[in-house]
């Protein structure tokens, strides 16, 4: 992240965040939270910025919808770490998706390996599931009067999907200002820092307690394992989601010593 760009009214919760400068925007928000690592530290970035924030989950029949359940526990979790976060929370929102699977042929949502396909893309490769939850974000948000859309894409240590690129994701947002005549903002805080520096900046946001939270209670694990617990969470600790989880939990407590 480019700098400390705000924070709340005041440090309660004892976290060891930053003092900085507060920009709170009056606007409503709806963030794509699905319950992973970075979903949730784009919750939290956005609790911090706008003066309501919504959440949206989507349900397209994942083999392991771990990511699912968590979800509540972590919302609540959240609003317990400091009185302005659970102000500002509002609905959650979980979309059915069922179609999405039902045209998709993919590791996320049949029993196929976890391996790399002729097309060079990982068979974790929803095609254009970005897409359409960025359609779906966009109608929610304007039925709900959200101009801004909060999402966890990042371009730097992904699995290459393409739907996840910066570039897809600044046409969507003109794309979705143009189709709802009405303009869409869509952040993606995480696009440029690695996973090291998505445990840092949960640090920054929310202290320790924030970031224990990230490492207990999101879930990566493409298997859906939340029996074996490593230091950087849950999960089976060999699929590509568990493994980039881990390298970056090793660079970021690589740094700090
Ligand atoms: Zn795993």
């Amino acid at each position: 992240m480019a700098g400390v760009l705000s924070t709340g009214p005041g440090r309660q919760g004892g976290t060891e965040a930053k003092a900085s400068i507060v920009t709170i925007s009056a606007d409503s928000a709806l963030v794509l939270f699905s319950g992973g690592q970075d979903s949730t530290v784009c919750l939290a970035w956005a609790l911090e910025r706008f003066a309501r924030v919504e959440t949206v989950g989507f349900d397209y029949s994942q083999r392991h919808a771990v990511e699912l359940s968590v979800r509540g526990r972590l919302r609540d979790k959240l609003a317990g770490l400091k009185p302005y976060w659970n102000e500002r929370l509002g609905d959650d929102h979980v979309i059915r998706l069922g179609a999405l699977a039902a045209i998709s042929e993919t590791a996320l949502t049949r029993e196929t390996a976890i391996q790399i396909a002729d097309s060079g893309l990982p068979t974790t490769f929803v095609p254009g599931r970005n897409l359409i939850f960025f359609c779906f974000a966009g109608a929610l948000a304007y039925r709900r009067g959200a101009r801004h859309l909060v999402a966890g894409m990042c371009e730097t240590d992904y699995s290459g999907y393409p739907d996840c690129r910066d570039d897809t994701v600044k046409a969507i947002q003109v794309a979705l200002s143009l189709g709802l005549d009405k303009r869409v903002t869509i952040h993606t805080p995480l696009m440029w820092v690695d996973k090291a520096d998505t445990f840092a900046m949960a640090e920054q946001i929310g202290g320790k307690a924030f970031l224990d939270l990230v490492i207990e209670d999101s879930h990566s694990c493409y298997l859906g394992d939340r029996a074996q617990r490593h230091d950087w969470g849950y999960g089976c600790g060999t699929c590509p989601a568990c493994r980039l989880r881990a390298e970056g939990f090793a660079k970021f407590i690589g740094r700090k010593t």
